[in-house]
């Protein structure tokens, strides 16, 4: 009897087991064919039949007949549950995409490179084309998708659905960015400031789980932030609430993108902080920064420190105004861990009143470099929701 129940227990375990293995496989493919999962996995064509028939059963995956070599198969893709969620993030020198189904799970994401100073319609048309490939590659159809959301390192005027202020991004000024992308995928399209979606990323999925109020840093190639209020994001009037990167640090410095004098981008924005390197270091890049400052760079790792000094006092200063309930600190110079986030700490609790009164944690993004893709999703969740209840 014992042993009846242990065969059976280790047979389950087993097929449990090679159904994470399955379930990996399709992930990892997108669709593939029963044969080519029984190639992937290692197992038998039988047990591949056996499993997938479960997975079939508990609404995990779906299947629907193609040709492979000539021959009827049949393809295997994960069940899209109600439909699909597309999340792009446009930076200022790659594009991201990521699919989601409607509980917010990754079933295929890319990114490529971008050219500094690229333009909206040439970026447009790849997002289009990497998204009809992914779509294409999971053995869905675009109408499957309820709507998307689009992040771009810009204000956007929630009015206009154009970036707000002149000169911040070039290329792509005056331009409905939701509506361009809309017409060419025949979806609905929301677009947002790329630290705003990062802050509804937090919020949502990362590390501002269960707050009401945040600040979301997003220190990149210029620095941002996005801003929580009583559970939703402030957008300002014009859609620039938020932008720190154009606080005044420096009333006789360099001229910014924006028009103002000694903005916070001028001092620790990626082009101050490579021209900073430049007499010791020659031509590097932001990542060359970084990965110099990680490897022990000591000159890479002051100026990482010096721009979490300069930031810090911008976020303790929104902070003293703002009283979020946390800052949650993302982008790509967050990749310098506590590098960068001990003197932005130091920053919020030299301002004791403020550290005082309330116990105001400064924590790393938990999503990483994902969290404005997931707030792109989240986004794309809610104009889906909107469209649906409107329809
Ligand atoms: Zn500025």
């Amino acid at each position: 009897m014992t042993s009846t129940q242990g065969s059976t227990g280790s047979q389950s375990s087993l097929r449990e087991a090679n159904s994470v293995r399955i379930l990996d496989a399709v992930r990892q493919f997108g669709s593939i064919t029963q044969v080519e999962l029984s190639h992937a996995t290692g197992l038998s064509p039988a047990t591949v039949s056996t499993i997938v028939k479960h997975l079939l059963a508990s609404g995990t995956v779906e299947t629907r007949h193609t040709i492979r070599s000539g021959r009827r198969a049949q393809l295997v893709t994960l069940a899209h549950r109600a439909g699909l969620l597309i999340g792009l993030h446009v930076g200022e020198r790659s594009l991201r995409v990521a699919i989601s189904d409607s509980a917010f799970e990754f079933l295929d994401q890319r990114e490529m490179p971008l050219p500094v100073d690229h333009r909206h319609d040439t970026t447009l048309d790849r997002a289009a084309m990497l998204i009809s490939e992914l779509v294409d590659g999971l053995g869905s159809a675009l109408s499957e998708t309820l709507a998307l959301a689009i992040a771009v390192p810009a204000p956007v005027n929630p009015a206009t659905g154009a970036v707000a202020i002149p000169g911040i991004l070039p290329g792509w000024e005056g331009v409905p960015i939701g509506e361009v992308l809309g017409r060419r995928l025949g979806r609905p399209v929301a677009v947002d400031n790329d630290a705003n979606l990062g802050a509804l990323g937090e919020m949502r999925f990362g590390a501002g789980r269960g707050t009401g109020s945040l600040l979301y840093v997003r220190a990149s190639y210029g620095v941002g932030s996005g801003i929580v209020l009583s559970g939703e994001l402030y957008h300002g009037v014009l859609g620039i609430a938020g932008e720190i990167g154009h606080t005044l640090v420096d009333p006789h410095g360099h001229i910014c993108r924006c028009g103002s004098r000694g903005c916070l981008n001028t001092v620790c924005g990626a082009q101050a902080l490579v021209d900073s390197l430049r007499h010791s270091r020659g031509t590097v890049t932001l990542t060359d920064v970084l990965d110099l400052a990680e490897a022990g760079d000591p000159g890479c790792q002051q100026v990482v420190i010096d721009a979490g000094g300069a930031i810090g006092a911008v976020v303790a200063n929104t902070a003293v105004s703002l009283s979020p309930e946390v800052i949650i600190v993302g982008g790509e110079l967050s990749r310098a861990g506590s590098l960068f986030l001990e003197p932005i700490r130091e920053s919020v609790r030299r301002r004791i009143p403020l550290a005082q009164s309330q116990k105001l944690e400064v924590r790393a993004a938990e999503l990483g470099q994902r969290a404005e893709l997931y707030g792109a999703l989240a986004l794309a969740a809610d104009l889906a929701h909107i469209e649906s209840v409107a329809s």
